[in-house]
């Protein structure tokens, strides 16, 4: 199906307060572009360098966003420039970005992303860790960051009561967590091209497409 053609199914279909991120990583310009002229604003990319050459390249309206893992040494480059930061799972790279945007004076909205799959490999919080970090009070001092919500990721497989019961546990987590924060606290970022209609009927405010729209990846 034609990439327009996708985007305006999902924008039809999506109930309203669920965001979409389309995630353009590993696509060619082309393909992006078309997105963006059915209407898409908001795109996600993994890797700092392809987020870099899109945003150089694409229309300036776009809301551009980071959804993988983040090395604090790539920090700088996107920080002037990056909507939304939704892969942060570590003090080290909160205070990175904080001071980051403390040092061109921005605030940058960020997710915190928390760890509730059953591999090991995925990235993320450890909900324990993160609640004592939160509990330190520590976070609260990062003034240059606003913690908007959480993102998650649900394990990979196909049995769709595993993937229930994660987006569940992130569900709560986030629910127990917004007493940290204030009214901003809005977003919970789950659901991809497999499992997002699963993610929604958990609670999901923003679900990240990449494959459904685009194709799949080489
Ligand atoms: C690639 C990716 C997605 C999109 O996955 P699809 O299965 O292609 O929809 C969503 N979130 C993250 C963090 C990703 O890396």
């Amino acid at each position: 199906m034609a990439i327009s053609t996708k985007i305006k199914e999902l924008h039809a279909l999506l109930p309203q307060g669920v965001t979409l991120v389309a995630v353009s990583k590993f696509h060619p310009i082309e393909a992006l572009n078309e997105a963006y002229k059915a209407g898409q604003r908001i795109f996600g990319e993994s890797r700092v360098q392809e987020l870099l050459v899109k945003h150089e390249t694409m229309p300036k309206d776009i809301e551009w966003q980071m959804i993988g893992h983040l090395q604090t040494n790539k920090v700088r480059q996107i920080v002037p420039f990056v909507s939304l930061i939704q892969s942060v799972d570590s003090v080290r790279l909160a205070e990175c970005i904080n001071r980051e945007a403390e040092r061109i004076g921005r605030v940058v909205d960020i997710l915190l992303e928390i760890h509730v799959a059953q591999e090991e490999s995925k990235t993320g919080w450890k909900y324990d860790e993160l609640v004592d970090y939160l509990q330190s009070g520590a976070m609260a001092e990062l003034k240059n960051i606003r913690v908007r919500g959480i993102m998650g990721m649900a394990t990979n497989t196909d049995d769709k009561e595993v993937i229930r019961h994660d987006f569940e546990r992130l569900a709560e987590c986030k629910r127990q967590l917004a007493s940290h924060f204030g009214e901003e606290f809005d977003t919970l970022s789950m659901g991809m091209s497999d499992d997002y209609a699963l993610a929604i009927e958990c609670g999901s405010t923003m679900v990240r497409i990449g494959s459904s729209i685009i194709g799949n990846r080489y």
